[in-house]
């Protein structure tokens, strides 16, 4: 087979599992093994490098002391942001390349069947603008291509580009979410689908939300912890 992402020819490993269910590898393992996986122990909220014998990472320490009364939203997240992972993003998301979502599907569907399986997903969504000027969700993307359903409840307001803001700035902005859901959730656990998790800011706002229009409780799982 040709490896979707370095054009090589590979031979694909042999596993019963994908056999069974028919998936196949589109990228090739050299290829695969670039992409390095969050290792615990992480922080038990946002997924982050904590130090030595702690649960939380600092940043998460620091939102507890300052937002006590804010709820507190677990974050899973799947692979580290190295140079590699910023290279298939910019493939992906900047240029558009939708079919290299295929690489990370079998983990996204996989991690959600072992840890989220009862959840109804709502992925992060673009604002109008942004959507007119990608051409596409790329977190819709990834859940479609994983074979995941997921539930459009959200409307984003078109606000700069998050990358162009320093944390800070990140950090003070406004909810840039509201409901368009067609009834308020019953009683149902959420997970929030994004594809890059920086802050937290993006997924708290979203969460606020959801736990406002009937979700019981909400996670949130990301590809990338930036
Ligand atoms: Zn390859
Ligand atoms: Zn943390």
């Amino acid at each position: 087979m040709i490896c979707l992402y370095c054009g090589g020819d590979f031979i694909e490993p042999f596993s019963l599992h994908k056999m069974f269910f028919k998936e196949r590898e589109t990228a090739c393992s050299q290829c695969l093994a670039q992409f390095e996986r969050i290792k615990d122990p992480a922080c038990e909220i946002c997924c982050g490098t904590i130090l030595e014998n702690q649960k939380l990472c600092q940043n998460c320490k620091e939102y507890i002391k300052l937002n006590p009364n804010q709820p507190i939203i677990v974050n899973k997240s799947i692979f580290q942001y190295t140079n590699e992972m910023k290279e298939w993003l910019n493939r992906y998301k900047f240029y558009g390349d939708v079919t290299l979502a295929s690489l990370f599907i079998t983990d996204l569907k996989e991690y959600y069947q072992k840890s989220f399986r009862n959840f109804k997903i709502v992925p992060i969504p673009l604002s109008k603008e942004r959507l007119k000027e990608r051409g596409f969700n790329q977190v819709e993307i990834l859940a479609q291509q994983a074979g995941l359903p997921f539930i459009k409840c959200l409307q984003r307001v078109h606000t700069e580009k998050q990358s162009k803001l320093s944390r800070y700035e990140r950090l003070s902005r406004e909810q840039v979410f509201s409901f368009c859901g067609d009834e308020k959730f019953k009683n149902v656990p959420i997970l929030i689908l994004d594809d890059v998790y920086t802050t937290g800011k993006t997924v708290r706002d979203a969460a606020i939300i959801l736990l406002q229009n009937g979700a019981t409780e909400v996670y949130s799982l990301t590809l990338i912890r930036a």
